[in-house]
């Protein structure tokens, strides 16, 4: 299903990948899925996990969390001028698999993207389908990740050009051309 875009929220529901990589909080120095119970509380809270779906997570269920959110992370970063990970897409295709992630036809002839949300693995994977739209309409190239490297935040990039780099000019832009500033106004030797 595509949602309409309102100006404040991304399409697809994209603001829910954007939050999960930013579980992480490199300035805060906080992780949301620093445990099992904080990912199933995360994944609760968001509708993506039945509350009362079996048995308490695991720490290899939050091991995969965490290799997805990574390789969100680094293709965000690839959105921004970084450079390619050879294993960011395989993994969300691993990812994909581990869920169930299947196309699933209806009687009324609609057709859905959705994996198996009784179980964690399927819950993660349930965050590709907004992916997968936006890889195919091309508005995942303005989801990115800062380019500050102890920032790193994932943004949704309304600039009209798609050239926006930082997650806050004011913040992580200006940090950054002061640094560079400095770094030239040092004295030499
Ligand atoms: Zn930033």
């Amino acid at each position: 299903m595509v949602s309409t875009p309102t100006p404040s929220q991304p399409p697809h529901g994209l603001d829910l990948v954007i939050d999960f990589v930013n579980t992480l909080d490199t300035e805060a120095g906080t992780d949301a899925l620093s445990s099992p119970a904080g990912l199933a509380a995360w994944l609760t809270e968001r509708r993506l996990l039945q509350a009362s779906s079996g048995p308490s997570l695991s720490e290899a269920d939050r091991a995969g969390a965490i290799r997805l959110r990574e390789a969100l992370r680094a293709l965000m970063l690839e959105n921004n001028g970084g450079e390619a990970v050879d294993d960011a897409h395989a993994e969300l295709e691993r990812a994909a698999r581990r869920g169930d992630l299947c196309v699933h036809f209806t009687d009324d002839c609609s057709v859905e993207l959705a994996a198996d949300r009784q179980r964690p693995e399927g819950a993660l994977a349930q965050m590709l389908v907004p992916v997968a739209d936006a890889i195919a309409d091309g508005s995942w190239q303005r989801v990115k990740a800062c380019r500050a490297p102890d920032c790193q935040w994932a943004f949704y990039d309304r600039s009209r050009n798609r050239s926006g780099v930082w997650c806050d000019m004011a913040v992580c832009g200006n940090r950054t051309k002061v640094r560079a500033y400095r770094e030239c106004k040092l004295p030499a030797g």
